[in-house]
């Protein structure tokens, strides 16, 4: 079975189409919006790696390139796009429609859901629905299936979930949190109990996403029964231009005192806070960290904000699990900075948790364990693949279908 998934952003398509149940990845690539707005492209196969550049950029324009590549004969993928069974769309936000803890199928009824919640959120949703309809029109007769960023954490406690507000708003309204970076989470955390000999079920990890966006999962016996991010990305961490946590409060301040619309302000929430808002320098972590190196002192204490906020969280989620005996780093930042790590784990001795100076400095976007060997809590590098687990869940939910 020929799986091709695909993960749509505001400004990136990736893919990656693998054979399963074999987990054979035939060929990865990105199309990916440059500084000047036109496509740089790349991918590589087990025949070979190329790139390309083209004017602009769209999504059908994107997809008809890679499909293109698919079978093109040097490549060596597909002979032709029959031997393509499934498409599975990586989709931002299940709300009350991601009750499936794996993969949905793409109907007419989930794609009218999404229209109806774009607002919640505004980064995604346009590329989710975008992408879906492009695959449905240049591959009318492949399944289309998709795994929601919201479904690992359907196992969230009511505790965990409600808001501390009417709970009219949760019966009617379905007002809830709902937590994003499922499929990531999912994944780090089953390679945490590999890595480390943990055993699933009798497992409480914390697992720290640490991308453009952020989250923080606790994870209890292979279920998730918190994390960071609520019934939008918003909440939590500070991010690349999110805001994370802040006084809901502050909405109607800002409103009344500033003259500010509500558009406006989730457009600082979304777009002008975070990284880039407190150090006034970048929403790229690498940026912020040279910029902090060469004394730029609002990137300094950004980067402490940064880093305080995860580790507040590691606490708060320990305390969840009551212990933790595993802690994985994943995302841009969580598998490629040791600084990061370094300052994200300081102080929380107390929790038995020790990392390496050297494993750590040495362990730079690939797998690894960088705890010290008398440290009681597991540290770890996994990195993120949640096509890979798109990949899975989705050929388990054909199997019946194809
Ligand atoms: P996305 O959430 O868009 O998938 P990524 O997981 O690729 O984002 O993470 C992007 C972040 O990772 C950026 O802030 C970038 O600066 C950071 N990053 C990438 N490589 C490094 C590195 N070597 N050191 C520190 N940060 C890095």
């Amino acid at each position: 079975m020929n799986v091709l998934v695909v993960n749509c952003g505001s400004s990136s398509v990736k893919f990656q189409l693998y054979k399963m149940p074999d987990e054979l990845l035939l060929i990865y690539g990105k199309a990916e919006r440059n500084k000047d707005g036109n496509t740089d492209f790349s991918f590589h196969t087990q025949a070979r790696n190329a790139q390309n550049h083209w004017e602009g950029f769209s999504f059908s324009e994107n997809f008809k390139k890679i499909l293109d590549e698919l079978t093109r004969t040097e490549n060596e993928c597909l002979a032709s796009l029959d031997e393509l069974n499934i498409a599975g769309h990586r989709l931002i936000h299940g709300g009350d429609a991601a009750e499936s803890q794996g993969a949905v199928e793409i109907t007419d009824e989930l794609i009218s859901y999404m229209e109806s919640r774009k607002m919640l959120a505004p980064l995604h949703y346009p590329a989710n629905l975008e992408g879906i309809k492009t695959m449905a029109q240049l591959l009318p007769g492949v399944l289309q299936a998709g795994v929601f960023d919201t479904a690992f954490h359907q196992t969230l406690p009511p505790r965990a979930y409600l808001y501390g507000i009417p709970l009219y708003w949760y019966k009617k309204h379905h007002i809830r949190r709902l937590g994003f970076h499922g499929t990531s989470h999912k994944y780090t955390s089953f390679r945490t109990c590999r890595i480390t000999g943990l055993r699933s079920e009798k497992s409480k990890i914390v697992s720290c996403h640490l991308g453009n966006g952020a989250s923080v999962a606790a994870i209890k016996n292979g279920k998730s029964v918190d994390t960071s991010m609520g019934m939008t990305p918003v909440e939590g961490l500070l991010m690349g231009t999110r805001s994370g946590d802040i006084d809901a409060g502050l909405l109607a301040y800002l409103q009344e005192n500033f003259n500010l619309s509500l558009a406006k302000i989730q457009h600082m929430l979304n777009n002008e806070g975070g990284l880039l808002g407190l150090s006034g320098v970048s929403s790229d972590y690498r940026a912020v960290e040279e910029a902090a190196l060469n004394g730029n002192q609002n990137a300094q204490s950004a980067l402490e904000v940064y880093h305080y906020r995860v580790k507040k969280y590691i606490g708060a989620y320990a305390a969840a699990l009551g212990g933790i005996d595993g802690l994985v780093f994943t995302g841009g930042i969580g598998e490629n900075s040791p600084f990061a790590r370094k300052e994200i784990c300081s102080d929380l001795e107390f929790l038995g948790i020790r990392i390496s100076e050297m494993l750590n400095r040495k362990c730079k976007g690939k797998e690894a364990v960088i705890s010290t060997s008398d440290s009681a809590v597991k540290v770890v590098v996994v990195p993120a693949n949640e096509e890979l687990m798109i990949a899975r869940e989705v050929a388990e939910w054909a199997k019946s279908k194809v």
